[in-house]
């Protein structure tokens, strides 16, 4: 029998090295967090500059609030966050970020540098972070931040991703596989975002690949980023946990808004959140195309309170109610935003733990698709209608 090996403390380094490989596995999850910070800032604009896929360079440009220059040396430490005081705080939390450990991992897999400004100051801050300690760009040594000339916001710098890791390097696709992830995501929270500006674009092209106005509308957005064949063929519909009239499929006395607008509510939706003091207590908002659009592969956008989320079970659902109205093998276009009380979904799950499970998960979903299918069979329901006429 082999002799047991002695047991040895792994060093901090190595800790957050390990740390640093479960939250970031390639440029898009990197991509993803810095957007969150930006959102959580409340930047009104977020600019983002590519280069090879995001393996060289990945810089994210925001006008929100900025970083207190006090705040700087510890920025990139593990677990420390503006977010998060108290556990209690956890089940009511209302930004993306919480954890402090994004930045702190990028520090170890890459070299981050930031510039932030805040209101107040007079002059914005530069600074460079390896292993979570401020640094000289240069030379690595240790080094205090230095005051440059910038605007009011921060922009993140990301270079040489997974350099000092070369079997995460190794692992990733080609570098237009991983910038089509960085669209997929930008694409994804512009849509969830419309009132936020969002441009992206690869180093030195004088064209953005993705480019959104601020102050713009879910629709409108729609149009923008996934074309004109879907935003014409698309039905906007709320439900809540509070809707009598949508009970069972075949129901009767439904009553369904199948229109564009809708986004004069949206005001009174925001003001609302949180002001139920009922954890099962519901609502979602959703566009969804008609039976005249075909996809090969359903398009599914799912945010539940904000985050980007994945549930395969509701995309099955929702596919599900297209199997009466749409060809065998083609498939739709479905946006989901779907506020609960964060009482009832756990977000202390694993940061890269995307699948979602919450309180009555079964019967929303049920609902949902309830009114997703009530809305096509109306519609199919007019056309045939229509014909006959
Ligand atoms: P978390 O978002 O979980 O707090 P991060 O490592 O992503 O952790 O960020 C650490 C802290 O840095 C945040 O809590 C926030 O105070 C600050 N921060 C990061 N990015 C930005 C940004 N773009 N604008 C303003 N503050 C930021
Ligand atoms: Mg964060």
């Amino acid at each position: 029998m082999a002799e047991p090996k002695p047991i040895r403390r792994l060093t901090e380094n190595l800790i957050n090295k390990i740390a640093a490989g479960e939250i970031i596995h390639r440029p898009a999850s990197a991509l993803k967090e810095l957007l969150e910070n930006s959102l959580d800032a409340g930047a009104t604009s977020i600019r983002v500059t590519v280069k090879d896929g995001g393996m060289k360079l990945l810089q994210i440009q925001d006008n929100g609030c900025g970083i207190r220059k006090s705040d700087l040396p510890i920025l990139a430490e593990r677990f420390t966050t503006s977010k998060l005081s108290t556990f209690s705080d956890l089940s009511r939390i209302t930004t993306y970020g919480f954890r402090g450990e994004a930045l702190a991992s990028m520090s170890h897999v890459a070299h981050l540098s930031v510039i932030t400004k805040t209101k107040p100051d007079t002059c914005a801050w530069k600074a460079a972070y390896s292993d979570g300690t401020l640094v000289d760009a240069k030379t690595g040594e240790k080094a205090d931040p230095r005051p440059c000339a910038g605007n009011d916001g921060t922009t993140i710098t990301i270079e040489d991703l997974f350099y000092n890791t070369p079997t995460r390097l190794s692992a990733l696709r080609s570098t237009s596989e991983e910038y089509s992830r960085i669209l997929d995501v930008i694409t994804k929270y512009a849509i969830h975002n419309p009132t936020v500006s969002f441009l992206c674009k690869k180093a030195g092209s004088p064209s953005p690949d993705l480019s959104t106005p601020s102050s713009s509308d879910t629709a409108t957005t729609i149009r923008l980023l996934y074309g004109h064949s879907v935003a014409k063929e698309l039905i906007h519909h709320n439900v809540s946990s509070s809707d009598k009239n949508v009970k069972r499929r075949g129901g009767t006395d439904m009553d369904m808004d199948v229109d564009d607008e809708g986004d004069e509510d949206k005001q009174e939706e925001h003001e609302d959140e949180g002001g139920d003091d009922n954890p099962e207590s519901w609502k979602a908002e959703t566009y969804f195309t008609n039976a005249n659009y075909q996809a090969k592969k359903m398009v599914f956008l799912l945010f539940i309170n904000h985050r980007l989320v994945e549930s395969s079970r509701m995309k099955r659902a929702f596919e599900a109610c297209y199997l009466s109205v749409l060809p065998k093998g083609s498939s739709p276009f479905v946006y989901l935003s779907l506020q609960i009380d964060p009482r009832s979904v756990d977000v202390n799950v694993h940061p890269t733990k995307r699948e979602v499970h919450f309180l009555n998960e079964e019967e929303i979903t049920e609902k949902v698709a309830d009114g997703i299918q009530a809305c096509l069979a109306k519609q199919n329901h007019s056309r045939t209608f229509e014909y006959q006429a």
